[in-house]
């Protein structure tokens, strides 16, 4: 057992001054911020006035024109220094993810530890950001094609992950030469207000970064919309709900701005005959449990074929039934609280929706942890005959349909069959099946996993999704071209002027 704080609100409001954010931006504001782990209040924090917007984003393109004149290795030493400091106050900083959005202690950690990972990422990046040289077909001309800081970076996170998307976009811009400015979600205001205080102390260290290079605003949904509608902000990338991306991203369309949109998912994992039962189960637990089903990769739909259903299922639902629900501050619960009644609710309505479709329900149930302004619950394992209802819908809570398949093109076709397209995982050892399914004609998700969960992706991977998931990729690989302008230019180091494709234009 850990220790009990006396209370959530007197502990975040500790944390929050060793992590060097001033009393004046949490204390006697408008937004009250609620810990799901016992629907306290821990803090009430100043909003940004939308109409205040404009100014900030004008000051953070101000510190972007001197900003991308730096070289990018001496840029990449203040992401350097971030990442220290994260290492610094990784325990408080892990400790504040745990008090806001209810995660177990280790995910807190984890979370932080994602930043500091991805900031690694991106100092070695700082002196890789290559450029092309292309062979010309005129005589005496060089083709190069080379990478510029592209402005001001919008960033919009959602509560689930309320400090490590932050970063994946950050590190990334900070190191190719853009300054950023973050809305959060209103649900998790202290952490950013955290790791904005952090990332002061890593800029006061580097010495002479720009003023403003990360502004941080604090608001509701208006505050977002400014800052998608600004043309000072070439790139925002909006991670969310679905019907936030399709209204942010119609809103980008329509002044040609860049989109990278990371939204909901749906994601499915198929259990063939030669999978490894013992491991499927153990990663089927967390992929579909963990952070008690919030995760935008959490397992969603599991497809196990005929052969192995009866072996399998029945252990899973035991596992299900037996699965400790409660505090993650208290005790070593693996399954935490929803973020809120809304979620709640959602859940609710979904497990009706799913008995009204022929689903069998195990679990689900509310259970009392600490009162009625906290909502914990079992998770919900449920065996539908088809993939209907809300089957085909993102439920953000835990809930795991389960479906029954005869040959691995229905699986695939089921998996596949559904509006969003982030993750997905095949179970098995039969290396047709599998190497079938990593194919052009397998699955049809930005991630697509072998013998593990759909959750937990490493940042050195591209990270995102297809269809209504937004299409957007973040973090590893080469997603940091998305944070640049890509500049193509032709030399003509020769006397003469030779047209390409051999026009003639005598004069
Ligand atoms: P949400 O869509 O309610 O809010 C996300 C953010 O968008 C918040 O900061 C919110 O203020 C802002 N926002 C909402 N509408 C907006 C608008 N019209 N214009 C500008 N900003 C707007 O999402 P949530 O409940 O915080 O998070 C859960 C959702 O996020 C799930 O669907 C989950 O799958 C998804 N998610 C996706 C990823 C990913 O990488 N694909 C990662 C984490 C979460």
């Amino acid at each position: 057992m850990l220790d009990t704080p006396t209370s959530l609100a007197t502990e975040a409001q500790s944390l929050l001054p060793s992590l060097g954010v001033a009393e004046t931006a949490f204390r006697g504001g408008s937004r009250q911020v609620v810990s799901p782990v016992d629907g306290e209040v821990l803090a009430s924090v100043p909003t940004v006035d939308p109409a205040a917007v404009g100014e900030a984003i004008g000051r953070a393109h101000e510190a972007f024109l001197k900003w991308r004149e730096v070289p990018a290795p001496r840029r990449g030493e203040l992401v350097r220094l971030l990442g220290e400091e994260l290492r610094a106050h990784k325990d408080a900083l892990g400790r504040l993810v745990s008090l806001e959005v209810g995660k177990a202690p280790s995910e807190g950690l984890g979370e932080v530890q994602e930043m500091i990972d991805i900031c690694d990422f991106a100092v070695g990046l700082s002196r890789q950001l290559y450029g092309l040289v292309i062979p010309s077909e005129r005589a005496d001309h060089k083709l190069t094609e080379q990478w510029h800081p592209i402005g001001v970076v919008g960033v919009i996170s959602a509560f689930n992950f309320p400090v490590a998307v932050w970063s994946w976009n950050a590190a990334l811009a900070f190191v190719c030469g853009d300054a950023v400015v973050w809305k959060p979600s209103e649900k998790a205001p202290l952490t950013a207000l955290a790791v904005q205080a952090i990332f002061e102390r890593a800029a006061a260290r580097f010495g002479d970064a720009p003023a403003n290079l990360s502004t941080l605003l604090v608001g509701e949904r208006e505050v977002g919309e400014a800052l998608v509608d600004d043309p000072r902000v070439p790139v925002v990338s909006a991670t969310g709900s679905t019907r936030m991306g399709r209204a942010v991203g119609e809103r980008l369309a329509r002044r040609f701005a860049r989109a990278i949109l990371e939204l909901g998912g749906n994601n499915a994992s198929i259990v063939t005959p030669s999978a490894d039962l013992d491991l499927t189960l153990r990663a089927v637990a967390f992929g579909a449990m963990g952070t008690a089903g919030q995760r935008c990769t959490t397992m969603r739909r599991l497809i196990v074929h005929e052969s192995v259903y009866d072996t399998l299922v029945p252990r899973l639902a035991k596992v299900y039934r037996s699965i400790s629900v409660g505090n993650p501050l208290t005790s070593d619960a693996l399954v935490g609280p929803l973020i809120d009644r809304a979620a709640f609710e959602a859940m609710g309505r979904a497990l009706e929706a799913a008995k009204a479709a022929g689903g069998t329900v195990h679990g689900g149930e509310r259970v009392d942890v600490n009162g009625a302004n906290s909502f914990y619950v079992r998770p919900a394992l449920v065996e539908m005959p088809a993939q209907t209802g809300p089957v085909v819908e993102e439920t953000f809570a835990p809930i795991l349909y389960v479906l029954k398949y005869r040959d691995l093109a229905q699986a695939i076709a089921l998996q596949n069959g559904v509006p969003q397209g982030l993750s997905s995982s095949i179970f098995g050892t039969d290396m047709r099946e599998v190497e079938r399914y990593l194919s052009a004609a397998g699955s049809d998700c930005g991630i697509a996993n072998v013998n593990m969960g759909t959750s937990g992706a490493e940042i050195g991977g591209a990270f995102g999704g297809e269809k209504e998931t937004g299409g957007g990729r973040e973090s590893g690989s080469d997603a940091w071209k998305a944070y640049m302008r890509r500049q193509t230019n032709a030399i003509n180091y020769g006397r003469s002027l030779p047209l390409a494709q051999g026009v003639k234009f005598d004069v």
